[in-house]
């Protein structure tokens, strides 16, 4: 009994790990053997202890790094030990809180524990269900890009939206692989959509160059859309990196084709690009009064009130088609 009891005081009590206090006696010669200080046997195991408390040496329990080798979720901060795998199952045992007593005894108990395998199981699924979610992710992504490149190329052939499901199915028969159905739109107005996309995705990548440019021309035609709307194609001239550079902005619908109407859409199109319009130096466009007129012209309207510099040039092809026209008649 004298015996056990020396035991027992010579290892202190462990207090916050899991299931330590109950067996605390097996814990203490686990700890004492793996610091190699005690023989293979019990009762050599007190012989060392006896002798400490005589000579009022305490035993250290050191943290040993070869414990991480056995035990892969083991990690030591502060003096303390954790448990990775319970850490991220968010598990509230002594390990993720850090057990402090350095035995290995504490390590082969918090792996068999409840808390411990349940975690694991927890941190397992998680991490299929993750494989899981970017396998499919992957497979979505190449899906949208077949997409993505039918859309593309109906819009460069002027292809209507509602022949967008019979390309899909023409795909589709022809065997190409990531056209499933999970991961394909086959509805005619997803088209619109992807459209969209698309074109804000282009135009995002010039807005730098734009935002880079301290000056900016406006380039700038009447035309009508297939339903006979008007509209206004516009393009911007910029500097960049000393060289010009002409960037195509957009079409956009204008409510009637007067002067008034253009200059309020060029200002807008410009306010929604970030260009504010005292950076706009130039104007191209055809040489119809509307545009040119000296009076009540876009260019003229621009130059009073926002861009006193404007220089409007009237595009040498639009003057070009007119010589061709004016020789023709005279051909005749
Ligand atoms: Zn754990």
């Amino acid at each position: 009994m004298s015996r056990q009891l020396s035991v027992r005081s010579f290892f202190n009590k462990p207090s916050n790990c899991d299931g330590v206090d109950k067996r605390g006696e097996k814990r203490g010669i686990d700890a004492v053997e793996d610091e190699g200080q005690a023989s293979k046997t019990k009762t050599d195991n007190v012989q060392p202890a006896a002798e400490g408390q005589a000579s009022g040496k305490e035993l250290k329990r050191e943290y040993r790094v070869q414990w991480e080798q056995e035990f892969k979720w083991l990690r030591r901060e502060d003096g303390k030990m954790f448990c990775d795998i319970c850490r991220k199952a968010k598990m509230s045992n002594g390990f993720v809180r850090g057990c402090t007593p350095m035995q290995k005894s504490a390590l082969n108990d918090h792996k068999s524990s409840h808390s411990h395998i349940k975690a694991s199981r927890v941190v397992n699924q998680s991490v299929a269900m993750v494989k899981h979610v970017e396998k499919s992710q992957v497979a979505c992504n190449e899906a949208l890009k077949i997409q993505l490149k039918v859309v593309l190329h109906m819009a460069n052939t002027n292809t209507p939206s509602h022949l967008y499901p019979n390309l899909i199915q023409l795909l589709q028969s022809a065997g190409c692989p990531d056209l499933n159905s999970a991961h394909t739109y086959t509805h005619h107005e997803t088209v619109n959509q992807m459209e969209e996309a698309i074109a804000m995705t282009i135009s995002s990548t010039i807005d730098d160059r734009i935002a880079n440019s301290k000056y900016v021309g406006v380039i700038v035609d009447e035309t009508t859309n297939i339903t006979v709307e008007e509209m206004l194609i516009t393009y911007l001239t910029l500097q960049h990196k000393g060289e010009p550079e002409t960037v195509f902005i957009g079409n956009y619908v204008i409510p009637s084709g007067t002067a008034e109407c253009i200059t309020t859409k060029i200002k807008d199109v410009l306010s929604g690009r970030g260009v504010a319009v005292a950076r706009v130096v130039g104007l191209g466009s055809d040489g119809a009064n509307v545009m040119v007129g000296r009076k009540a012209g876009v260019a003229q309207k621009m130059r009073l009130n926002d861009c006193p510099y404007l220089v409007n040039i009237h595009c040498g092809a639009h003057r070009t088609a007119l010589a061709a026209r004016d020789a023709s008649k005279a051909v005749r």
